[in-house]
């Protein structure tokens, strides 16, 4: 992949912990940075998108939050990002990865056990994926590594998200954004649909089969649609046998691009308050 991919790097491990040296983690300790994590999963999207869409947003969003973070004078490293998450809705389609709640949560502890052994003290998770019962586990596996650890750990996400999954604001282990993105759309467009495609667009051109973007026809979901999608499985399978649920074909990178730039600056803000609140 070339160099001058606007990710500023093809891989997912670019940019975080798994490219410094043992060193350089020690060194970034000892400089109090704090530690940033997406949490994603491999799971279908739609004819057009990769399986690992929801581990290269998160990838791409904290490359950005991490430089807008040294903006303002707050140390980070990046952790390498978590993949292997709970995938209820679109499980029964090809392509999609798996593991129990239960495991997630215990292997989200080992892994922030892990940063405490290296002298990390504060943890800002970010979620890839909208799946309910993965977001939920997300917060489950932060509150537990938290206090086995003694870490500070935090989801990052926006007010309008938890609401949706139940959380309430005010949980200490939850970290609610000041504002969020604005997402205009005539229909539901939650998976692989416009939003997502155009973000990918933007910073992953040669991960997105464009070409077949003017064949996609918009789902056109309202509510009921919707509830009925979430149940997931062979409900999703059913709903959208194509596997997205919006309008691929009215992406547009510009747009991609706009809401990146600006889920990062609203993400910096929510983590550099918290960082010097703490001082
Ligand atoms: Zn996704």
């Amino acid at each position: 992949m070339s160099q001058q991919s606007p990710s500023g790097g093809y891989s997912i491990f670019h940019g975080t912990m798994a490219d410094m040296t043992f060193p350089e983690v020690m060194q970034a300790a000892a400089d109090r940075a704090v530690v940033l994590w997406g949490l994603g999963v491999i799971e279908q999207h739609g004819p057009h998108l990769p399986l690992g869409t929801d581990v290269y947003m998160p990838s791409a969003l904290l490359r950005r939050v991490r430089g807008l973070l040294r903006e303002k004078g707050v140390n980070s490293v990046i952790m390498p990002p978590f993949y292997w998450g709970v995938n209820h809705v679109s499980g029964l389609f090809p392509g999609t990865f798996e593991v129990r709640p239960q495991i997630m949560v215990e292997l989200m502890v080992d892994l922030i056990k892990s940063l405490k052994k290296d002298s990390f003290s504060t943890l800002f998770c970010v979620s890839g994926h909208g799946d309910a019962l993965h977001n939920r586990t997300i917060l489950d596996g932060v509150r537990r590594g938290a206090d086995e650890s003694g870490i500070n750990a935090y989801f990052v996400g926006a007010p309008s998200f938890f609401q949706r999954l139940g959380i309430e604001a005010a949980d200490p282990n939850v970290l609610p954004t000041a504002t969020e993105v604005e997402r205009k759309s005539r229909y539901f467009d939650v998976h692989a649909g416009t939003f997502e495609t155009s973000s990918m667009w933007a910073v992953y051109p040669e991960l997105v089969h464009t070409q077949i973007l003017p064949t996609l026809k918009s789902t056109d979901f309202e509510l009921d649609d919707l509830m009925e999608w979430r149940k997931g499985r062979e409900h999703a399978k059913r709903k959208t046998p194509l596997g997205y649920l919006g309008d691929p074909a009215s992406s547009d990178p510009e747009l991609g691009a706009r809401m990146m730039a600006e889920q990062a600056e609203i993400v910096a803000d929510a983590i550099a308050a918290k960082v010097k609140a703490a001082a």
